[in-house]
């Protein structure tokens, strides 16, 4: 347990546990053919197989992409959670416990990378890297008002009231974790819409900060499934 404040510009994501190989999209498309001898036929024709995968993409026969699971640990500002926790179909979750747990100051700024101007109107707008003086005034600005937050919720614990009620003064920007599992469909899903990628059929406008988590959930999915990711993306980044 620390009370100094830790600031970061990243996000944690890890795979902690998993299920998922492009040959469970395989068996479970082929029983619709080869009935009880469709695990038999995985490992017949790679050609094969890889057509049967962009088919299924392409056709939008979802799934058998669903016989499968990973199991994300996903540390990110809690901004990032509120958008994460409205994908509700073919996801789990459990998070940290700001009633159980004394929350941790762990809070986020944005890094050089990151965009801090938004120019034009809604809906066709874009970013831009702002001035050296605006990320002045953001990072010193964002310090501030954690470390004044922070010093709160410690003086109310201090006094001897509950966490779930001091809580209540701590921003959006501050760290929590959780676990998030999920499978391919619904992954893919995610990311057609949490990701901005020139392959995408039907463009997307996500917020960086979610999409970072984005990013690195598609690079532990590729791995895994590298059939299936290839014909994501062959298909406009569409989730089945
Ligand atoms: C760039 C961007 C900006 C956004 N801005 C806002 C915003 O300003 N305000 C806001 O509130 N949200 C916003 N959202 C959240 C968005 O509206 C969705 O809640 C979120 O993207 C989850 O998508 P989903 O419902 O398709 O996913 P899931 O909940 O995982 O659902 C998956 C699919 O299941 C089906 N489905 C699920 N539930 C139902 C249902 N009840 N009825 C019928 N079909 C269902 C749909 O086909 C859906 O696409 C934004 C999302 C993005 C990507």
């Amino acid at each position: 347990m620390t009370e100094t404040p830790l600031f970061r510009s990243d996000v944690t994501v890890e795979l902690v546990k998993h299920s998922a190989a492009d040959t469970d999209v395989l068996w479970a498309a082929r029983v619709s053919t080869a009935g009880e001898q469709s695990l038999e036929e995985i490992d017949k024709d790679a050609e094969r197989s890889k057509g049967l995968i962009n088919y299924l993409m392409r056709d939008r026969h979802g799934s058998p992409f669903e016989h499968n699971s990973m199991t994300f640990f996903i540390s990110a500002p809690i901004f990032v959670f509120r958008e994460f926790h409205r994908h509700r179909v073919g996801f789990s979750y459990n998070e940290e416990s700001g009633r159980y747990r004394e929350l941790q100051p762990v809070f986020y700024i944005p890094d050089e990378q990151r965009d801090l101007v938004q120019q034009g109107r809604p809906g066709k707008y874009e970013f831009v890297p702002g001035t050296p003086g605006q990320r002045k005034t953001v990072c010193e600005e964002m310090e501030a008002a954690y470390r004044q937050a922070y010093e709160a919720y410690r003086r109310m614990l201090e006094a001897g009231v509950a966490r779930e009620v001091a809580r209540a003064v701590l921003p959006v920007g501050l760290f929590s974790s959780m676990y998030a599992t999920c499978n391919a469909r619904s992954l893919m899903h995610f990311l057609g819409l949490r990701t901005r990628h020139e392959l995408a059929r039907v463009p997307s406008f996500p917020q960086r900060e979610i999409e970072m988590v984005g990013e690195r959930m598609e690079a532990e999915w590729a791995r895994l499934m590298p059939l299936t990711h290839a014909a994501f993306n062959a298909n406009g980044r569409v989730a089945p």
